[in-house]
């Protein structure tokens, strides 16, 4: 595989998480910045070491040797399904570091395992995210009202989402939702009070989501979620998950209890979509949730 392209290249080394990449013959044959920031151990002692030697053996947390999650072979994916795990890893300088790692199988154009890839996110660091925040908003990425990803965010994450998907055929899908009736809760309640039912909603997405999903708020009332390596019933499901999470989640107001749905469109991204079919195509599954009544999901 080419991983030498430049572009590429670039967007590889700049992720914030660490991704490696496991040959057919076991070795890892990737590791980028982040992978090294993560783990301590520098690409030069992990490439071409086979994953079973494991250079940073995981554990589960009480301490039980896995030594599987990082490193899959002979082990899973039978169905090339998506995996993922939360595990300890042995940092290069002895500590243990909590990791989300997702895995899956990498195929050619015509299906044929390649090897593997593995994603993975330190999780151990609130500080760490809250120095995130501040980071973006510098950047100007983030949406001053509910601190999600803002338009610009999203459609940057987008196109890097593309280029990986192009390079590693990395599958990727589109969540896009719109709160029903939310003119009603500003009518009713007030603007103030509708602002915060945007910041509690947005609050539901992005606590049930995985470190590698990005939520942002596209405008208004209006929310997408970009979800990496993903099936479409995966997906589907995923979509559902939240949908009923937010209709079954109240919003404290006073002595009252808000409640709200939102209505979604869901869909995989193809490597012809451009930016415009892509929202083209999930604002119209959105509209058709909204025709058939609403606090649904249509996948396509
Ligand atoms: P539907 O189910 O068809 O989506 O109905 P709706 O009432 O949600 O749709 P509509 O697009 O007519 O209304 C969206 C409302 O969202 C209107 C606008 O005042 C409100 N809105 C947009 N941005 C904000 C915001 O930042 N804060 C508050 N409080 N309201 C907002
Ligand atoms: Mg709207
Ligand atoms: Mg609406």
């Amino acid at each position: 595989m080419d991983l030498n392209h430049d572009a590429f290249k670039r967007i590889v080394e700049s992720l914030h998480d660490g991704l490696y990449i496991i040959d057919d013959a076991g070795k890892i044959s990737y590791w980028n910045k982040a992978a090294e920031r993560i783990t301590g151990f520098p690409a030069s002692a992990v490439i071409g070491t086979l994953c079973t030697d494991a250079i940073f053996p995981d554990v589960d947390a009480d301490g039980n040797d896995l030594n599987t999650a990082v490193c899959p072979i002979g082990d899973t994916l039978p169905d090339s399904h998506p995996r993922e795990v939360e595990v300890y890893i042995h940092h290069h300088d002895g500590s243990r570091v909590p990791v989300c790692v997702r895995i899956s199988v990498l195929t050619d154009a015509w299906e044929k395992a390649l090897g593997y890839i593995g994603l993975f996110a330190d999780i151990s660091d609130r500080k760490n995210s809250a120095l995130r925040v501040r980071e973006l908003e510098k950047m100007a990425l983030l949406d001053k009202l509910t601190q999600l990803a803002n338009r610009y965010y999203i459609e940057r994450e987008i196109q890097s989402r593309f280029e990986e998907k192009k390079r590693f055929n990395i599958p990727f899908g589109i969540l896009f939702m719109d709160i029903d009736h939310f003119k009603r809760v500003n009518d009713t309640y007030g603007h103030d009070v509708g602002d915060n039912v945007l910041r509690h909603v947005a609050d539901v997405l992005v606590r049930n989501v995985r470190p590698f999903d990005l939520f942002g708020r596209w405008g208004g009332e209006e929310f997408v979620g970009i979800i990496r390596n993903i099936r479409q019933e995966d997906l589907e499901h995923l979509g559902n998950r939240l949908r009923k999470l937010v209709a079954n989640t109240h919003f404290p107001h006073g002595m009252e209890k808000l409640k709200v749905t939102v209505s979604m469109g869901a869909t995989l991204v193809d490597d012809d979509d451009t930016m415009e079919s892509i929202f083209k195509r999930a604002d119209s599954l959105l509209y058709r949730s909204k025709a058939a009544g609403r606090n649904r999901l249509t996948v396509a």
